[in-house]
């Protein structure tokens, strides 16, 4: 089968020709429809292997869908031809965050050497993947893999980051979402579903802005050294009740601190360089603020989202890439000139 392999270190991903996979006892093999393109996987390509513990070659893609086509021995539940989702961050099933269906947060993963598809386990930018358990499959019924995968992790993870802030948000307050790329633009429309608070979008050109504003910004402003003032003209002296960053660079950071106001969640969800920090201290950050940084969502967190499809209320912005145009899907997303999330469909 084709698949698109990261081989060399600081070198482009290549398409290659590897053997097709076939399912081990409990796991499923699918016929892969859709696979998202995902910030992390540049991030991962431009730092040295072995700090994520990844052999190379590694087959990308962390968010997919597909179709049952193989089940392997003892596999009961699922059944051939199924259309499904793929749950990502695999965990170990039994421990106590695995019993809440929080894999992401598995207690036992690094122990027991579990890595995500496309993360450590050859991932779904191919024309088949190998799921390891059927708990990490949701059926989407009629719903279109392409417009759908992307809920995986753009979706999943701005989902759990809005979830765990929704006591925060009341209406009339503000939320300052930064970067509305692949998860940013499914952030504001979750935020505009879920609550009636306001949002101010911040992105790097008036092309990104009015994407922002076209999924349901209230406003959009500029990320430059001026942003936090100019967000701070529209909050007001109260600041923002919820700041999300997409991005995760130091000056990003530095403008989700001091936009937010007091008793908010400042959660930075982009990996930025691996480097950058919020600065939180007395007199340095606003009182009762609190600054974390989540990761991907919980399996029933998925299951929620795939029924808010099923109910129509989000527009997935996508772009296609065929398996053999993947490498400039990844040249796309380096360059920022991507509109929501690019999907392979091989
Ligand atoms: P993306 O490239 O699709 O979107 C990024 C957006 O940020 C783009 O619109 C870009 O123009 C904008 N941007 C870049 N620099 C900016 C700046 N200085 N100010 C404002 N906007 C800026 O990326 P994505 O796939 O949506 O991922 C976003 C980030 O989230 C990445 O860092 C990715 O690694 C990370 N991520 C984290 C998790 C997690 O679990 N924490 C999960 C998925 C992705
Ligand atoms: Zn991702
Ligand atoms: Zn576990």
């Amino acid at each position: 089968m084709k698949a698109l392999q990261y081989v060399t270190v600081g070198a482009e991903p290549e398409v290659r020709e590897i053997p097709t996979p076939e399912p081990g006892p409990g796991e499923v093999l699918l016929r892969v429809t859709a696979a998202g393109v995902c910030h992390s996987d540049d991030f991962v390509m431009n730092n040295p292997p072995e700090q994520f513990g990844i052999e190379l070659p590694l087959t990308l893609g962390h968010e997919g869908a597909g179709q049952v086509t193989a089940l392997g021995e003892g596999v009961r539940g699922i059944d051939i031809g199924t259309n499904v989702v793929v749950y990502g961050p695999w965990g170990c099933g039994n421990c106590w965050f695995c019993a809440q269906g929080q894999e992401n947060y598995c207690s036992r993963a690094a122990e027991l050497g579990i890595m995500p598809p496309g993360l450590g386990a050859p991932g779904a930018i191919a024309e088949y993947l190998i799921v390891d358990s059927p708990r990490h499959l949701v059926p989407i019924g009629d719903l279109d893999p392409v417009a759908t995968v992307p809920l995986t992790d753009a979706g999943l993870t701005p989902y759990h980051a809005i979830k765990r802030s929704l006591d925060k948000i009341r209406p009339g307050s503000w939320t300052v979402v930064i970067g509305s790329g692949g998860l940013g633009h499914v952030a504001i429309q979750l935020l505009r579903y879920l609550s009636s608070t306001r949002i101010i979008a911040l992105d790097v050109n008036d092309e990104k802005l009015e994407f922002a504003r076209s999924v349901g910004a209230h406003e959009a402003v500029l990320s430059d050294d001026r942003a936090a003032g100019n967000v701070r003209r529209i909050t007001g002296p109260a600041g923002a009740s919820l700041v999300l960053d997409f991005v995760g660079f130091q000056p990003t950071i530095d403008t989700a601190m001091a936009v937010a106001g007091v008793d908010s969640d400042v959660t930075i969800v982009g990996i930025g360089d691996g480097k950058s920090a919020a600065r939180v201290g007395f007199g340095i950050s606003p009182y009762e603020a609190t600054a974390t940084s989540p990761y991907w969502g919980a399996r029933a967190e998925l299951i929620e989202l795939i029924d808010l499809a099923h109910a129509g209320v989000l527009d997935i912005a996508t772009e296609r890439f065929s398996l053999d145009e993947a490498p400039e899907a990844y040249r796309r997303l380096a360059a920022g000139t991507l509109r929501g999330r690019a999907v392979v469909v091989p």
